[in-house]
């Protein structure tokens, strides 16, 4: 049954249908509902809205994309299911190529992922046919195309794993990542983590990148001035009081 729009949580409920409804047609992994399910209790605690700290990270994001030589959009399943159409704008407004690029692999995933991604019309989609393996990871999870992410300047990786963003990290990339859990080894191992849910961040990141593209002298100093620990710190102080942020808080020694 369809929740009716007045519903105060009309969004939420619909994206949870979303979701379902990606794991029906076998884009999403079952854990991958359970992930949600942890985004969704911190999107929570920050009213279901963009923070100002959401938007910085967005907008130096955009920044850092653009002036980017080969970015690279990894797309995962809960992406596939929840923002196709809006990863696909992101790829248009900064002519770069997404790659498939799940932690639970089976080849019928990362075709039927594939598949949504053309369908949405994204030209460029990668990650099919892995020719490379990302050092330091085990080998499902290392896998990648020569094309796409290994050659990366710039990966925008909404959802990573932890291991793999810092593994991304070691190989000299610069890593955005999406992801609602200021706390995680994710949001701590990013060069930039965008702590805001991923229906808003990308079509957020996506009028920034409109909004710059024509200003390049603009984009080395929003980078500059950006310190990613001290917008995560700023988050944090959104959704969790003093007493908890001095035990789990930025500093914590993962
Ligand atoms: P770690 O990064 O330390 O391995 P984790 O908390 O990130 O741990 P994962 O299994 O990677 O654990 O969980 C997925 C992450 O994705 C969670 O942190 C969750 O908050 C986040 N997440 C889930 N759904 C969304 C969403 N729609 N938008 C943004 N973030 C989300
Ligand atoms: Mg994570």
């Amino acid at each position: 049954m369809e929740p009716p729009e007045s519903h105060p949580r009309y969004t939420s409920l619909m994206t949870r249908d979303k979701l379902v409804k990606g794991w029906e047609e076998g884009l999403v992994a079952t854990q991958g509902l359970i992930a949600h399910g942890r985004g969704e209790a911190f999107d929570y605690l920050l009213g279901e809205r963009t923070t100002e700290e959401g938007s910085l990270a967005e907008r130096v994001s955009a920044a850092m994309l653009l002036s980017a030589e080969h970015p690279v959009i990894s797309v995962n399943g809960n992406v596939g299911a929840l923002v196709p159409e809006e990863i696909k704008l992101l790829s248009d407004a900064l002519e770069c190529p997404v790659e498939i690029n799940i932690f639970h692999r089976t080849k019928e995933r990362v075709s039927a992922l594939a598949d949504r991604m053309r369908d949405v019309g994204c030209r460029k989609v990668f990650g099919e046919r892995p020719d490379r393996n990302i050092p330091g990871l085990d080998h499902a999870r290392a896998m990648c195309t020569n094309e796409g992410i290994f050659t990366a300047d710039v990966v925008l990786v909404p959802l990573e794993d932890g291991d793999r963003c810092q593994a991304l990290k070691d190989m000299g990339k610069r890593v955005i990542t999406i992801d609602l859990n200021p706390l995680s080894r994710t949001a701590r191992s990013a060069d930039i983590t965008i702590v805001d849910n991923l229906i808003r961040a990308v079509p957020a990141v996506t009028a920034f990148v409109r909004s710059m593209e024509k200003e390049p002298l603009l984009w080395e100093g929003i980078m500059e001035n950006y310190d990613n620990v001290k917008n995560l710190e700023n988050v944090l102080s959104r959704m969790a009081p003093t007493h908890l942020r001095d035990k789990h808080g930025p500093k914590r020694k993962l």
